[in-house]
């Protein structure tokens, strides 16, 4: 390419771990998989595994699989494909379920030194309690009726273990209100996806990360900082049971414009059916945007271009779509469509009788993604748009053709049916006004579906207390109809193409004889279309 200069994003934070040594670091990366890889989650892993690969450390992913009611082993499928997709595949495939026994022996050690108590206060009370900072009418129960709750009732499910939760005895009136006896167990009758029926009670995020983080030989733990209340919480439970310190380093989650990224809003969109399913092109899973046109290399460079960033940013869409396009632009493959409503054909006087073919490159800046077949026509379609600005004894230039002289427009109203024109090619195409793009109108073109959207959320920002639901956008899927070259048929599901004038697309359905093809419009971080 001539002159273009090659964006290269190289990661450089320029940020230090605390504490952190060459060779020795361990980070880990915790989905639970409660759903599919979504961007955020992108931006923790791919952290996570630049400061292990930085430190010449090890990365481990753990599946936090500590709640059965929400998890399943295709989400945890999915996401090691979609890791994969992105580069990252850790030294270590971990399950925080590999560690109940540990930490049920460890929820024991609490209750004998008298750090933890069974509660049965009703969940609105105890929240309450929680808030007001009063303390539970359980707190002074004896060590004794705590174990005997825990390893009788609890650890096996019965009517009273279900009433029961095992809470941390910190401290109920702290003014950090996540020290205010958080609770660590609760019982679940859901079958876990490993573990099956063995347990009735698990543990919960806030006792399974430091105890396992500990254990596993983590030294930093990337957390987002919506989690810095708790982190004293997570430094109170390895010191009481004595276990390795690690260290907390926060960064800011990343949230986009008009765009929920919490997994149990998302699992809401699919059990709806308002989208076909994790990996629908309006969502922000890995799969979703990549179904719409976004590169590996686009997602990788956005998120190493945010870097650690601590503040909680509310990104617009258009900035990763803008990267994406430096991506697919000098490799896109161009080919020609014209808007089937009211497509106008042009009669050309003088065009071939019979319609000719010839080989045009793909791209005129890149000889390397070969060529094409571009058809001549004495017959040829243009967009409605293009051929109401004509007027008549105008001459206009068709693109990669000549100049053309327009003779007469014939109109119904004020929409143009049919032109009568004649071919001009000694004519000077840097003296028209109007470059248009033209398809041969023979039996050779093809018919496909043009699919745009729009956010599935009409509010740029979501506030702590708006219901997402009041904010559906009534339609976000447009879909239209146009005529394309014969060279989309050697396309594949996933190929990215540029329209000429149009922009980008990417094909969704290949074409074929028993359906019709469809492509879907990639952004290209220019103003969204409403
Ligand atoms: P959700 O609310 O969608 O369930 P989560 O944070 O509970 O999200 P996890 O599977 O527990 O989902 O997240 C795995 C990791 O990804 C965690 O370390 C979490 O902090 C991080 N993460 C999740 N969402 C974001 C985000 N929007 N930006 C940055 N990191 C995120
Ligand atoms: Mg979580
Ligand atoms: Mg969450």
């Amino acid at each position: 390419a001539k002159g273009e200069k090659k964006e290269t994003h190289k990661a450089n934070f320029a940020i230090d771990l605390p504490n952190a040594k060459v060779g020795e670091v361990v980070t880990r990366f915790p989905p639970e998989p409660s759903g599919y890889l979504h961007i955020g989650h992108a931006k923790a892993a791919i952290l996570n595994e630049y400061f292990a690969h930085e430190y010449k450390g090890k990365l481990i992913i753990r599946f936090d699989d500590t709640n059965p009611s929400k998890e399943k082993v295709e989400f945890q499928d999915s996401i090691i494909e979609d890791l994969a997709l992105l580069g990252i595949k850790g030294d270590r495939v971990t399950f925080s379920s590999d560690y109940f026994d540990q930490m049920y022996e460890l929820a024991l050690k609490l209750i004998k030194d008298g750090k933890a108590y069974c509660d049965d206060t009703p969940l609105l009370t105890m929240r309450e309690e929680r808030m007001v900072g009063d303390a539970s009418a359980r707190r002074e129960r004896s060590v004794e009726e705590n174990l005997k709750i825990f390893t009788e009732e609890m650890k096996n499910g019965t009517e009273e273990g279900l009433k029961n939760c095992l809470r941390a005895k910190i401290d109920y009136q702290n003014p950090n209100k996540a020290l205010r006896d958080p609770v660590i167990y609760r019982c679940n009758l859901t079958p876990h996806h490993r573990t099956g029926t063995q347990w009735k009670m698990y543990p919960t995020y806030d006792f399974c990360v430091p105890v396992v983080d500990s254990i596993e030989g983590v030294t930093h733990a990337l957390r987002t900082n919506e989690y810095r209340d708790r982190n004293p919480q997570y430094e109170w439970i390895q010191n009481s049971l004595g276990l390795r310190h690690v260290d907390i380093w926060d960064f800011g989650r990343v949230n986009f414009m008009r765009t929920l990224l919490s997994k149990r809003k998302l699992q809401w969109f699919v059990d709806k059916g308002l989208v076909g399913n994790w990996d629908d092109p309006r969502f922000p899973t890995v799969r979703g945007v990549r179904r719409r046109g976004m590169t590996v290399e686009g997602l990788r460079n956005f998120i190493i271009s945010q870097g650690p960033s601590k503040n909680i940013i509310n990104m617009e869409w258009s900035t990763i779509w803008a990267m994406n396009k430096k991506i697919i632009d000098p490799v896109a493959p161009r080919h020609t469509a014209v808007d089937a409503a009211n497509a106008v054909v042009v009669s050309l006087a003088n065009g071939p009788a019979q319609p000719e073919a010839e080989q045009k490159p793909k791209h005129k800046k890149n000889a390397e993604i070969g060529n094409k077949t571009v058809l001549f026509a004495n017959s040829v379609l243009v967009d409605q748009a293009d051929a109401a600005s004509f007027l008549e004894g105008e001459e206009v230039t068709f693109m990669d053709w000549g100049n053309v002289i327009i003779d007469k427009i014939h109109k119904s109203g004020d929409v143009v049916t049919g032109i009568d024109a004649r071919l001009h090619l000694e004519g000077d195409f840097r003296k028209t006004e109007k470059k248009v793009t033209w398809l041969a109108n023979t039996d050779d073109k093809i018919k496909v579906q043009l699919v745009d959207f729009d956010h599935l959320i009409t509010k740029d920002k979501l506030e702590e207390n708006d219901n997402f639901e009041d904010f559906l956008t009534p339609e976000t899927e447009f879909k239209s109809e146009a005529f394309a070259d014969l060279n989309l048929k050697t396309l594949k599901h996933g190929d990215i193409i540029q329209f000429e004038r149009k922009g980008y697309y990417v094909v969704e359905k290949p074409y074929s004889d028993s359906q019709e093809m469809v492509l879907y419009t990639i952004p290209d971080g220019k103003a969204a279309k409403k």
